[in-house]
């Protein structure tokens, strides 16, 4: 096998990543975009997660777990954020910063509760921007000393036309984007183009000590300045959805490249597709918005997440309750079928169609024609193991039965047949569901 290829967003070809300049085995490193925390992850958001899990355990598989350096940021300073604190902090009659402490944390707890449910590894770092303003503030002098931004006005802007090959992410001139996006104009700007890297805070809003002044730092230089203390100045693989390949990651790739003596921020840039729900844009106004964790209340994780990997990362998806039925019928059919393996071998195929551009669809039919023992390993490489699809089962379980079950056991206890009503709770034991016995009647859950 010649090592896995990825379609790179940069070169708009399937690259070969050992094939890169200064690939080393002993060390791969990813950065990929972490959430912005001030409300429920939606299952849109689920999607870079889940794909680039799968990607961190392809990588750990082919590379050695101990050789794979995984990045994925926690935004905790944006403007939206600084909104909700200080409503939160107006409402409560607290400091803003207290606020945006408090909901940054809490958001970043239910995030990774989340995430975990679908069945994703941790990254090996989760900075949080907030521990890395000094380190921003830094890159932000260095591209000024060096002449790719300018402070005006309690700001600091990045001069697009300062970097000759500005849009070659995007693929677009300056003249395109300028057409095309909406930009702020702005009396302190250059360029219309120009980004902001450090904008000023009032005393209300959160905000750090800088050559400008109090202020805080742009979305963009966050991701740069994070990236280059804990992977160095390039690294192999970037990611993120499709939405950020402009402005965010063209950007990106301007200050790090500004800063850094234009080495190559990344050499492989993967964008996953986006997600619709039944057919629909996701958006609050719609009340088509699906938080993963509303999900979890009735699908398990490993459902959703096989479900987000029958499609290909980078097509369009489409979520549906129809989809997950079916996913939730086949996982329970190879359940059925797999055997629980210590040592798992995996199917030369199934690596081989992950190899070729994270292909899940295709390696998903090859756990169709595997054996149970191939089953196993290639179910463990998807990021689920057949001792989860265990609960799973359990949960798939006739829900008719079960109430039945319990309907038996309410009539026997009413005829003070403890010892048949006991036969029966114990017989929903063993399946795997417990009996709660409360003033609105009997409930009954998955036990854990
Ligand atoms: P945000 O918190 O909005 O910055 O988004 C976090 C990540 O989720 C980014 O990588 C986005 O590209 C991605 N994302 C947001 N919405 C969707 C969607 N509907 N489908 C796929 N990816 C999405
Ligand atoms: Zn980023």
């Amino acid at each position: 096998m010649s090592g896995p290829r990825f379609f790179n967003t940069l070169t708009k070809a399937k690259d070969a990543l050992e094939a890169q300049p200064g690939f080393d085995r002993a060390r791969v490193r990813m950065y990929v975009c972490g959430p912005t925390v001030y409300d429920f992850a939606h299952i849109g958001n689920a999607r870079p997660v889940i794909v680039f899990d799968v990607l961190f355990r392809l990588l750990r598989h082919l590379y050695g777990p101990a050789h794979v350096v995984y990045v994925r940021n926690i935004t905790d300073i944006d403007d939206k954020i600084n909104a909700r604190a200080a409503e939160i902090a107006a409402a409560r009659n607290i400091d803003v910063e207290a606020a945006r402490v408090e909901i940054t944390q809490a958001t970043a707890r239910q995030y990774l509760e989340d995430v975990t449910a679908l069945g994703c590894l941790p990254p090996t770092h989760t900075p949080r921007a907030t521990d890395y303003v000094r380190e921003m503030v830094a890159m932000i002098a260095t591209l000024v000393a060096d002449g790719f931004a300018y402070a005006a006005d309690g700001h600091v802007l990045f001069e697009v036309a300062r970097k000759a090959d500005y849009g070659k992410l995007a693929r677009r001139s300056l003249d395109e984007m300028l057409a095309g996006a909406r930009v702020d104009v702005a009396p302190y700007k250059r360029n219309a183009m120009d980004f902001v890297l450090w904008k000023p805070s009032d005393d209300k809003t959160p905000g750090w000590d800088s050559p400008w002044g109090r202020g805080r730092p742009g979305w963009h230089i966050e991701c740069s300045a994070m990236a280059a203390a804990l992977l160095g100045e390039t690294f192999d693989i970037h990611g993120g959805g499709i939405d950020l390949v402009f402005p965010h990651h063209e950007n990106e790739i301007a200050q790090s490249e500004g800063a850094h003596h234009g080495y190559a921020l990344a050499r492989i840039w993967m964008h996953n597709g986006f997600l619709n729900v039944e057919g629909e844009k996701m958006s609050k106004s719609l009340g088509n918005f699906v938080t993963i964790n509303e999900l979890l209340k009735d699908w398990p994780g490993e459902v959703l997440r096989f479900n987000m990997l029958r499609t290909h990362y980078r097509q369009p998806m489409d979520w549906t309750v129809a989809g997950m039925n079916e996913s939730w019928k086949t996982l329970e059919k190879w359940y059925a079928a797999a055997e629980p393996i210590a040592d798992p071998r995996i199917g030369d195929a199934f690596l081989a169609a992950l190899c070729d551009d994270l292909n899940t669809p295709q390696a998903i039919a090859e756990l169709h024609k595997a054996d149970a023992r191939e089953l196993a390993g290639g179910l463990g490489l998807l990021g689920f193991s057949n001792v989860q699809l265990r609960i799973a089962q359990k949960v798939a379980l006739d829900t008719a039965w079960i109430a039945d079950a319990i309907a038996a056991r309410n009539a026997a206890r009413k005829a003070r047949d403890f010892k048949e009503s006991d036969r029966l709770r114990d017989e929903l034991l063993a399946k795997g569901i417990v009996l709660k016995d409360g003033p609105d009647g009997t409930t009954w859950e998955v036990k854990r």
